[in-house]
Order: C-alpha cells, then sequence, then structure tokens
C-alpha cells in the first residue's frame, strides 16, 4: 500500500506528512501529545513551537535560513505557509502569533483527506512498512532506548554541547597557526588539523574574569539533572579554579608559535575543522551556557579571533540526537533498517526551520520511493541540499553536534573575494546560485501529485 507512517506530529512530522499526502501517500501521524507530555510542549496542538516565536531571518538574499524560508515556499511547505499566514511584525525576521500558527497547521493536516491522525506513543522500533521518526528533541523515553538500541548507546546523545563554530576565513592567521598538539597525525593534513591562538599571561587573566563575570542563561524546570562528564561547560571549569582551563582545553603544551617561536604562550586556544570544506572550525572544548551576547564579547577577546565571525554560538540543552553521519544514508534511511528514515531535530539539525526542512525532504524521499523511484541528491548549492549533505557525510562524525543552516556548509562559489567586503558579493552569488539550482531540481523531481 501507499501508506507512510510518521511518528510525532513536530515541525517536521507535520512538514514530512504535508508533502508526502500531497504527492499521493495515505500518512498516519503518530504523535503522543496530549497523551503524553514533554517538559516543553504545552498544548496538543501539532507543530507547537516550544520556545522563541520566529523563524529567524526572512532575508533571502543574504542569510541562509532566509534562503531556506524561499526554497521551503518554492517546494509548497505548509510551515512556512502558516508561518507567512501568521506573521506579526518584528522587522527582518519572520515571527509569527504561535497559538495561530500550530492551530493552522494542525487544522490543515486534519483537513486533508489522506492524513489521519493518531494520538499515543510509539515505543519501538515498527519491523515493516514505511516509517519517517520525527520525535524531536524531546523524544519520549521509550524511543529513544529503542533507538540506541538498534544504532549503539555512543551514537545517541541526550544533550547537545555545544562550542562555538567559527568561520574559517575570518580567523586572523597573522596571529593564529596550524598545528596539531605534538605534531600527531599520520598525513600532513592531520599534522595541520588544529588552528592555534596563543595567549599572553596577561591576556589569560583578562579572559578568565571575562568568562566569570559573563551573563549565563539557566536550564528549563525539568530540563536537567545536572552536567555529565566531559562536558562542562567552560564557565563552570574557570569557577572550579583559575589555572583550570590552562591544565585542560587551554594547555599551551605540544605547540610552537611559527610567529614568535622564541615566546612560549601561556596559554592556547585550539580550533578543530568541522566540516570536510574546511570553511568551518570549532573552539575545542568551549561548550558553554554563556548568553549568545556575551559569548561573541568574550571569544573576540582571544587573539586571533578578534573579527570572528560565529556561524553558530555554544550552548548546552537537553537534546536527542542521533550519530546522523555514520547511521544515515543519503537517502536519510537507517543504514540497519531501511524502511525507516529519520527526519528534524533528531538528525541533528538545530531549528525549527532546519527541521522542518528535513521534513520535507524526508517526506518528498519516501513518497518517491513508495512510488518506485529514488529522489535524486538535493544539489550541495541549495539551502536544503548543504544542510541535508552535512548531517549525511559533510560533517565530522567523531565530534558531531546539531547544526543550523549557514553559509559555511555551501562549497565555495568560484572566483568571489574573501573577507569582509566581499562577503555581500559573496552572499548574494550563494543565494542566486541555491535558488537556481532549487527550482532546477524540484522541476526535474516534480511527482505526478495524485
Ligand atoms: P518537535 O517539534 O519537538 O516534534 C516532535 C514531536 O514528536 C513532538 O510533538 C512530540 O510530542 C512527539 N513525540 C516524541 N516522542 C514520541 C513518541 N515516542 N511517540 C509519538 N510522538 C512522540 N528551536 C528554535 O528554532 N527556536 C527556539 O527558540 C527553540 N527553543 C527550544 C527550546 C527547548 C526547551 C527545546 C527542547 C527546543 C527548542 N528549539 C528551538 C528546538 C525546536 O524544538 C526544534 O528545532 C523543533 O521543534 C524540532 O522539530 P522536530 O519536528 O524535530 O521536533
Amino acid at each position: 500500500t501507499r501508506e507512510l507512517h510518521i511518528i510525532g506530529g513536530g515541525m517536521a512530522g507535520s512538514e514530512a506528512a504535508w508533502q508526502a499526502a500531497n504527492l499521493g501517500l495515505s500518512v498516519v501521524i503518530h504523535e503522543m501529545r496530549p497523551k503524553v507530555e514533554t517538559f516543553a510542549h504545552q498544548t496538543g496542538n501539532l507543530a507547537e513551537m516550544v520556545c522563541s516565536n520566529s523563524f529567524r531571518s526572512d532575508d533571502d538574499e543574504q542569510n541562509a535560513v532566509g534562503l531556506l524560508h524561499w526554497e521551503m515556499r518554492q517546494a509548497g511547505g505548509l510551515i512556512m505557509d502558516m508561518a507567512d499566514t501568521h506573521r506579526l511584525p518584528a522587522g527582518g525576521a519572520l515571527a509569527v502569533d504561535r497559538e495561530a500558527f500550530a492551530q493552522g497547521v494542525t487544522e490543515r493536516l486534519l483537513a486533508h483527506p489522506r492524513i489521519r491522525v493518531e494520538t499515543g506513543e510509539i515505543t519501538a522500533l515498527p519491523d515493516r512498512g514505511h516509517w519517517i521518526i520525527a520525535t524531536g528533541p524531546l523524544t519520549s523515553g521509550a524511543l529513544a532506548q529503542a533507538i540506541a538500541a538498534e544504532a549503539g548507546q555512543d551514537s545517541l546523545a541526550f544533550f547537545d554541547a555545544i562550542a562555538p563554530i567559527v568561520y574559517a576565513d575570518t580567523i586572523d592567521m597573522d596571529i593564529a597557526w596550524r598545528q596539531s598538539r605534538y605534531d600527531k597525525g599520520e598525513t600532513e593534513e592531520e599534522r595541520t588539523a588544529y588552528l592555534n591562538c596563543p595567549m599572553s599571561r596577561e591576556q589569560y587573566e583578562a579572559f578568565i574574569d571575562a568568562l566569570l563575570a559573563a551573563e549565563k542563561t539557566e536550564f528549563k524546570p525539568g530540563e536537567t539533572a545536572g552536567y555529565f562528564d566531559g562536558c562542562l561547560p567552560i564557565e563552570v571549569m574557570a569557577e572550579r579554579g583559575r589555572e583550570t582551563l590552562r591544565h585542560g582545553p587551554m594547555k599551551p603544551v605540544g605547540l610552537t608559535n611559527p610567529h614568535d617561536p622564541q615566546t612560549k604562550p601561556w596559554a592556547v586556544v585550539q580550533l578543530r575543522r568541522d566540516n570536510k570544506l574546511g570553511t568551518l572550525y570549532n573552539i575545542v572544548g568551549f561548550q558553554t551556557k554563556m548568553k549568545y551576547g556575551a559569548q561573541a564579547q568574550v571569544f573576540r577577546m582571544i587573539p586571533g579571533l578578534q573579527d570572528a565571525k560565529f556561524a553558530r554560538l555554544g550552548g548546552i540543552h537537553r537534546n536527542t540526537f542521533i550519530n546522523a553521519p555514520t547511521l544515515l544514508d543519503d537517502q536519510m534511511r537507517l543504514r540497519t533498517q531501511p524502511h525507516i528514515r529519520l527526519a528534524g531535530q533528531i538528525t541533528g539539525v538545530e531549528g525549527y526551520v532546519e527541521s522542518a526542512a528535513m521534513g520535507l525532504l524526508a517526506g518528498r524521499m519516501a513518497a518517491a520511493e513508495i512510488m518506485g523511484g529514488t529522489l535524486p541528491p538535493v544539489p550541495h548549492t541549495t539551502a536544503m541540499g548543504a544542510l541535508v549533505t552535512h548531517i549525511t557525510g559533510g560533517a565530522e562524525a567523531k565530534t558531531f553536534q546539531p547544526m543550523n543552516v549557514n553559509f559555511g556548509l555551501f562549497p565555495p562559489a568560484d572566483g568571489l573575494k574573501g573577507g569582509r567586503r566581499g562577503r555581500r558579493d559573496r552572499y548574494k552569488a550563494y543565494t542566486d546560485r541555491a535558488k537556481a539550482d532549487w527550482t532546477g531540481w524540484l522541476s526535474a523531481t516534480a511527482l505526478d501529485a495524485a
């Protein structure tokens, strides 16, 4: 039968259902709320926004998430349609009336002749049929255990511990240098895998002061019972002693600064490549609960990062997600259980828009497959393609953490100036290229809507 089951009626599940049903499938959404609740959701509506009421920037020429909005609109996306319908004035951002938005999504799905919603928690992995798991950052415990049993305990995380990510081309290489600690590695690439930023004693002391003084965010009630091994926030490490970081992630050993070989740095901040393209670097060990504004200020005190632009700031949240680069194939199917796709935040994307986008794609992939075909890969040059490429193979699997869409995930455009002055032109070139390629892909893959 042409039937698709979707577990979870959030951002991803709702969009996946809409896409698949419009392409002719019968869809059953299994949603546990309001029977079973989460600590963040308040209602029984589908596509409830659990926190902010913003879909972020709507600028489709200079902003990657704005571009993703554009691509989803072109694909007839329900989440974007309802966001546009219930839009609130918010400058360049797309903010919505959250109640009206979620009700709008719920009504449209319930009114669809090929969509049915069944209320109830799914606690085990289905063994036959076609399924999409889109249960999000707060996947229920029983299902999470079932996923962990299939995928391996190490491949499912219950918290993210996000270190800030910097655009490589905004790091000052007159100050930073490439070197792995003790020059470790088999290949030249491995021996130069890290970027190092040196600190003098004065700079280190000032940095510790700033860390301690910075405003921090709190966990939500019910969110956690404390920190877990191996990923303490840096400010918590600093609170344990002013030297703790210098003996931890900022230790200056095994490194020589070629810009000033005579002076031994007091501390060194290391950045590690975050994607195969080499356009993004994460600051090693710098997961943090500092507020976003404070993070940018404090991290720009690091020599070499004084002009840094951040693709993502740090955070630590309750967040269930899989190691997608190892577990999913390029059709978003579990390699070991190909009748099951995953979509949404559980695949390691971050945010309402990104989650809905991965739902859109999974819904279309499932429809194509059930109709007897295979959806060709989405061009890497599009926002949709950049995201799905990242989670299904572009990201470094060993250090995989959730990701927002950003231009660092796009293949560089040829013949364009780098640096600050060229940035506007570069982003415009990215978005022009993406729009052309997305339009082309959509028309080339148009399935006959039933
Ligand atoms: P969800 O939208 O969470 O949908 C998953 C659905 O699956 C839920 O409805 C849940 O009830 C259901 N479900 C779970 N387990 C089962 C089961 N076993 N059986 C049946 N149903 C099940 N993103 C932003 O962009 N901005 C923010 O401000 C923001 N703040 C956040 C604050 C918190 C506290 C949390 C936890 C997340 C936040 N996020 C935010 C992330 C945001 O929640 C996600 O990006 C987005 O909702 C993910 O979409 P999703 O469809 O993957 O999951």
